[in-house]
């Protein structure tokens, strides 16, 4: 491309690096990609640094995961921002929970007994790889409203990035397809799009609700949970105190698997393929220790 094409490069702005990962994909060398939260971060808590304000203020696209992940930290970065090009409503916000299958929508009342619940809808849907691939569709369609002298370019990038999710999930799958049905108890709800297209089951949780720290009587039920159901394996977010799941395992005769729910948590994970290849070779790992 020329130096002309380049000058007017869209900055993309993703509140994790997911998004960051999956709009690389589809942007290549006509878009700059930048993150706010690290993937190693827990993202209902993410530090607001000034760092975070200049890149808003230089972005023409905010994507966001949203379903209020990001509500304890995002909203006021937008407005300190003052960049209207990004604020909700306007062309340069995408809010991404839009275009996935979102799992856990609660029905009836919510109220402050039930912890953290998530009020929208659980919003990691980002780890079911059929989710990824709707977000890269909904990126390559943004972009491509966004800038449409390169519209064909981000049309044959999504082809591409289509293709090889297609290959990947098929790999992944049958890695996973002799574990179909294991029962897991996993942390926080991180986890339901990724097990339901893995064919794991989740039968609880070490929070005894979301955003709640373990307590003891929780912790008790869980360990006689394990071992009535015979469940081995506790998956823990990285961002977590293992403790308690430590402890739980320990007790149960089971063990801790701590996989990662975003590209970038180490750095292997580079990719949005090596997300799933990473977590997978883990939990096909673990799986095949226990019974
Ligand atoms: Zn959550």
């Amino acid at each position: 491309m020329t130096a002309a094409a380049g000058a007017s490069k869209l900055n993309v702005v993703t509140t994790t690096e997911d998004l960051a990962a999956i709009s690389r994909e589809i942007g290549g060398d006509r878009i700059n990609v930048d993150s706010i939260a690290k993937g190693y971060q827990d993202p209902h808590f993410v530090e607001p640094k000034p760092s975070f304000l200049l890149k808003l203020q230089k972005a023409n696209l905010l994507a966001v995961v949203g379903l209020q992940l990001e509500i304890g930290w995002l909203p006021p970065l937008q407005t300190q921002s003052r960049n209207a090009r990004i604020q909700v409503g306007a062309p340069g916000y995408l809010d991404l929970s839009q275009f996935c299958q979102v799992l856990d929508i609660p029905t009836g009342q919510i109220t402050r007994a039930m912890g953290d619940v998530h009020p929208l809808g659980n919003p990691h849907y980002w780890l079911d790889p059929e989710n990824g691939r709707r977000l890269a569709k909904a990126i390559q369609n943004k972009l491509s409203e966004m800038q449409p002298a390169d519209a064909a370019y981000f049309a044959q990038r999504y082809a591409d990035f289509d293709q090889r999710l297609t290959a990947a999930v098929k790999g992944w799958e049958a890695k996973m397809a002799p574990y179909r049905g294991r029962k897991v108890i996993t942390y926080h709800r991180s986890w339901p799009n990724f097990c339901e297209r893995f064919g794991l089951v989740v039968v609880n949780y070490v929070e005894p609700k979301p955003g709640i720290p373990p307590t003891p009587s929780h912790t008790l039920e869980l360990i006689n949970t394990m071992k009535r159901d015979n469940i081995r394996l506790i998956l823990v977010e990285p961002y977590f105190d293992l403790r308690a799941p430590n402890a739980i395992a320990q007790t149960a005769g089971g063990a801790v698997v701590v996989l990662m729910p975003s590209v970038g948590g180490v750095k292997e994970i580079a990719d949005y393929f090596q997300l799933f290849d990473y977590d997978i070779n883990l939990l096909v790992n673990a799986l095949s220790k226990v019974k």
